[in-house]
């Protein structure tokens, strides 16, 4: 052997022991793309082609794939969540940090890919959940990366692919996180493409996702708009839709408590998130303790003619019906912005404004999305549950109450029916953030999948064996 050879060798069996062996080579056309793609028709293509690469490889390749997802989102949170904050100009950005940094952590993973067995005289039944293939999925502006990621981890973890229309104000990020993930996992196992975003997304190109006949399921996270044609595609649609959390304060409440648990919940991310306190329904008894406690948590409280100008600046009337919406102009903008609408200055430093309104206030009704929150004052918890189902909209999605007095809780629990009902804390804690569960930033009500995890995205197969291998049973 010449000294050269025997160089390169010890070169390369170096490089190797460093950086791994280098990834098969990868069939199909599109690999290269890292997932970006103008044409929806295309997108999918790769999509479907990185799903049938997905599905030669084991469970412990997927985890493998997850953990770039997880790990990207985590080291890369603040360059990627600085993006995302100057190209929607929505929410707070040590927020958008922390989203990126609990969805790479937390989003149930290939962990959750659990089977189920049953056994006995006939022999043994095993129930396996398999992928669907490519899953189309349509993310909002509120959180634009944190649902890829969340949605991306859920889903590879059961085997799918996926395609992402994301909203067109968080697109950049979206595009650039997909790049990112894609990237990574194309050097490291050899496919590219498993999650694919459309660049410049519009209705026309949601509508081919939608359609196309190689998407075999759809996941929506949005308002009611995307919801309604989610549910009309024709396609099996998982809705992650529209809430409207009302919060009961009774006269059994920690008070102090439940003015730091609505201020942290109400405020985060500038009041964006869909589980978020929204309007808060108080009983008489405890009500002017409850503003006191309030503003001893930190919150600032607006007189009445504040809170009227405010309302004049930051509702206004949309549509052919002229309903109320949130003004582009306060949605999801800092409180000391919201102050200087209601002409009350307040420091950068407040987190939530609050005050009491009636109920006809259309911050009562409306997903505000901001962080003003009203109080509205009550006779007692049985008026709280009837005025917080009402204005929850029958959407079934996030409620919470402040009580120590189990039965109301329990009322209050069967009347309003949501898929999270939050006892005596901030509403992320019904997300394992402070409180018990897992976490998923596509939560299905109107579906009923509830809070997402990759079972969700999962056709049950059952695999029977007749008559054997029943290993207790007798010959
Ligand atoms: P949005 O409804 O304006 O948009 C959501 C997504 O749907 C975007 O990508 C948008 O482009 C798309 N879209 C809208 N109409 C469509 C249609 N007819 N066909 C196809 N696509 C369409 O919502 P947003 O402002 O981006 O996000 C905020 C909303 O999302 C709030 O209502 C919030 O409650 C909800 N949300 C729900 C969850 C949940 O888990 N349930 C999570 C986050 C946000």
């Amino acid at each position: 052997m010449q000294v050269d050879e025997v160089l390169i060798r010890n070169v390369v069996a170096q490089v190797l022991a460093e950086v791994g062996p280098p990834p098969p080579v990868t069939s199909g056309g599109h690999a290269g793309r890292h997932g970006v793609f103008t044409d929806a028709d295309e997108a999918i293509a790769a999509a479907s082609e990185a799903y049938n690469q997905l599905c030669e490889r084991g469970m412990g390749d997927r985890k493998r794939i997850i953990d770039h997802i997880r790990r990207i989102s985590v080291d890369q949170c603040v360059e990627l969540g600085t993006m995302e904050m100057e190209e929607t100009k929505i929410g707070r950005l040590e927020h958008k940090f922390e989203k990126l940094k609990t969805l790479g952590e937390k989003s149930p993973g290939v962990e959750f890919m659990k089977s189920e067995v049953f056994s006995g005289d006939h022999g043994l039944a095993v129930i396996e959940h398999a992928p669907f293939g490519v899953i189309g999925a349509i993310t909002p502006v509120t959180h634009s990366l944190p649902t890829i990621t969340g949605n991306a981890v859920n889903m590879i973890a059961a085997g799918n692919s996926l395609v992402v229309n994301p909203h067109p104000s968080g697109k950049r990020v979206a595009a650039e996180g997909v790049r990112r993930f894609n990237e990574a996992i194309h050097r490291d196992m050899g496919i590219d493409n498993l999650i694919c975003v459309i660049a410049e997304p519009t209705l026309e190109t949601a509508d081919i996702i939608f359609k196309h006949r190689d998407v075999k399921l759809i996941c929506v996270t949005g308002g009611p708009g995307v919801a309604r044609a989610a549910l009309n595609s024709g396609k099996r649609a998982i809705v992650a839709g529209p809430g409207n959390p009302p919060v009961v304060v009774d006269e059994t409440a920690d008070l102090d408590r439940a003015a730091r648990s609505i201020i942290q919940g109400a405020s985060y991310d500038n009041n964006l998130l869909c589980i978020a306190e929204k309007e808060v329904f108080v009983v008489d008894q405890v009500f002017d303790r409850m503003m006191d406690a309030m503003e001893r948590a930190g919150a600032a409280r607006l007189l009445c003619k504040e809170i009227a100008e405010l309302t004049r600046n930051a509702i206004i009337q949309v549509g052919d019906d002229k309903h109320d919406a949130p003004s582009k102009d306060f949605l999801g903008q800092d409180a000391a912005v919201l102050a200087r609408g209601a002409g009350r200055p307040v420091s950068d430093d407040v987190e939530l404004l609050f005050g009491e309104t009636d109920e006809s206030n259309p911050f009562v009704s409306v997903e505000q999305m901001m962080p003003f929150v009203p109080f509205v004052r009550v006779r007692d918890v049985d008026e709280a549950i009837v005025k917080a189902k009402q204005y929850e909209h029958g959407f079934k999605h996030t409620s919470i109450i402040h009580s120590t007095n189990v039965h109301n809780m329990t009322k209050m629990g069967r009347a309003l029916e949501t898929t999270l009902f939050v006892k005596n804390g901030p509403c992320m804690a019904s997300l394992g953030l402070g409180g018990e569960g897992y976490l998923s930033f596509s939560i299905a009500g109107p579906t009923g999948e509830g809070v997402t995890t990759p079972l969700t995205f999962t056709r049950e197969r059952r695999c029977s064996m007749i008559d054997d291998l029943w290993i207790l049973g007798r010959p």
